[in-house]
């Protein structure tokens, strides 16, 4: 058995033949013409055979994995329509007098060439589809076929690396798996894997030889790795996790796209928790109805230096035209206590978990706050952007908060800078927050309860010391007569509550919390089909009478 590692563009388990692919590849020979103007009616014709092949592409792209990853055909159509190129092959033919093909794989390099030694990575990726066009030109010149057309049995298909054409043309029954040597993971062809649903894994360094060839494979996409001719143990152990896998993808597919909605007609928010937009993809994936909690200090962690208000707002706008209307709860700063950042400059403190954390420095440093805060307003012109603010102990603070946002909003209306109008609500996740909940739920728009703190603060149990772990109970009475009372006085304000923290992906608690009115459970990504399976089960009122 031999084992090789790559980077994985989607998860899942494959198992089969592996097939190396043949690219229908051209041989190109420097053939002397006589007549240029022929040659190039000969380029022109096949020109057109291969934008007609690329329509029919972009249409098969579009019925099956979307018009956003099927426009990367449309792009290339508009590569071979380009001045530059075509004079280029042209020019060629009449100076040096050579064949089409020999001018259009010559004009193929060079672009390429050109392309790869930019700066800007996404124009280093056309270098690929610069040889991609003039390959699929060059095989209408030849007469010939595609490679995809060689794959006559389900495999894994194995290839130096593959063109997103090559990649849309394979047959999606035939195609269990696909492995590369070459390839990066934002390439058009790793999109389009992602899309099409099948595991594949790029840069992975395996040999192209009879020692793959027609062997039995085991593509581990979750772990990145590929096994040829695998041992029994490793194939039994393998088997069982793409079992496993096929049923969870099942129950992802059975409960996509229906409501959150209880047996009498209860409704609840699932929303995903995420640290980073490159978790959105996860977030669409898992159907959730909106992002709950985006830890935004992430973008500060991450960072050696303040992020600037450009680069937040981008980062916000990108969460908030992904989600499509969506409702996007960005979180304020949560920095201090184990989540610190040098360039912050905090002082050492004796307790930094009762400390200066989250409000308490957005509050005793405004500037840095009201940076955050036009990114947020600006961003949430562009889609359903609501702002939590986090560690709140009173009324006073939110006041506080109020102020700077009227000053942010001026500051923004005299600048003439276009903003919108988010929501705004708190985190419950101090006792003195559960406690004038009441009063608090008078001046915000909705809440969101973060049990993590929550539950450390009411049993005084740092949440971080793993050796009182056998002292942290999540489902204490009192935890959870707290929640319920946050719940209740939401409600009598007409506000909607919520939890964001990690209790709301307790399997065992979902009927508990549906029965306590909770509006909204916000969970890591894929929490969430599994929640939707137990409300699409329950039966509130049963569940309270049998209690
Ligand atoms: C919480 O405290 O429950 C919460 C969601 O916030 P964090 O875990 O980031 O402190
Ligand atoms: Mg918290």
């Amino acid at each position: 058995m031999n084992v090789y590692e790559g980077k994985s563009v989607f998860h899942g388990i494959a198992i089969g033949r592996i097939s190396i692919y043949k690219k229908g590849e051209q041989q190109v020979k420097r053939v002397k013409i006589d007549d240029a103007e022929t040659e190039i009616a000969r380029y022109e014709e096949a020109k057109i055979q291969a934008v007609k092949q690329l329509q029919g592409l972009y249409q098969k792209a579009l019925r099956e994995v979307g018009e956003a990853n099927a426009a990367i055909f449309e792009v290339h159509q508009m590569m071979l329509e380009d001045d530059d190129y075509n004079d280029s092959i042209k020019n060629m033919v009449r100076t040096q007098e050579v064949n089409a093909e020999y001018a259009v794989a010559s004009t193929s390099d060079n672009f390429a060439q050109m392309f790869a030694a930019m700066d800007d990575d996404y124009m280093k990726e056309r270098a690929a589809d610069v040889k991609d066009i003039s390959e699929r030109v060059l095989t209408v010149l030849h007469g010939g076929g595609g490679g995809a057309a060689a794959i006559k049995e389900p495999s894994i298909i194995v290839a130096d690396d593959l063109a997103p054409s090559e990649t849309v043309q394979l047959d999606k029954e035939l195609v269990l798996s696909f492995v590369t040597v070459y390839g990066s993971l934002n390439s058009h062809t790793a999109i389009l894997a992602r899309t099409m649903a099948i595991p594949a894994l790029v840069g992975t360094p395996l040999p192209l030889d009879d020692t793959i060839d027609g062997k039995l494979g085991i593509v581990d996409g979750v772990n990145g790795k590929i096994y040829v001719d695998p041992d029994e143990s490793t194939l039994a152990r393998l088997k069982k996790m793409q079992r496993e896998d096929i049923q969870r993808k099942e129950l992802l597919q059975t409960l996509k796209g229906k409501e959150n909605i209880t047996l009498d007609g209860k409704n609840v928010m699932l929303y995903a928790n995420i640290g980073n937009i490159k978790d959105l993809a996860a977030v669409l994936q898992n159907d959730a109805g909106g992002i709950g909690l985006f830890r935004s200090e992430f973008i500060y962690l991450e960072k050696e230096d303040y992020p600037t208000e450009e680069e937040q707002f981008q980062i916000y706008k990108q969460a908030a035209e992904t989600m499509a209307g969506r409702r996007v709860i960005i979180r304020t700063l949560d920095i201090g206590a184990d989540k610190q950042c040098d360039y912050f400059g905090m002082e050492q403190e004796e307790n930094p978990a009762l400390g200066c954390r989250a409000i308490r420095i957005c509050l005793t440093r405004p500037e840095l706050f009201k940076t955050q805060l036009r990114a947020l307003f600006r961003a949430s012109a562009y889609g359903k952007i609501a702002i939590m603010y986090p560690m709140i102990t009173s009324v006073k603070e939110v006041k506080r908060i109020q102020e700077i946002v009227s000053l942010v909003k001026a500051e923004l209306t005299n600048q003439g800078i276009e903003f919108g109008e988010p929501e705004q609500g708190i985190m419950i996740e101090t006792p003195a927050a559960v406690m004038v909940s009441e009063e608090l739920a008078e001046e915000v728009d909705f809440f969101s309860i973060g049990t993590n703190d929550l539950t450390q603060y009411t049993l005084a149990i740092d949440r971080q010391n793993t050796k009182l772990d056998e002292f942290y109970d999540s489902h204490h009475p009192a935890v959870l007569r707290m929640i319920s009372m946050v719940v209740q006085n939401a409600h009598k304000a007409g506000i909607w509550a919520g939890i964001c923290g990690e209790l709301g992906a307790d399997q065992t608690l979902t009927q508990e919390f549906l029965a306590m009115g909770v509006d909204e459970l916000s969970v890591s990504p894929g929490s969430i089909l599994p929640i939707r399976k137990i409300v699409l089960e329950t039966n509130v009122e049963e569940y309270k009478a049998g209690k």
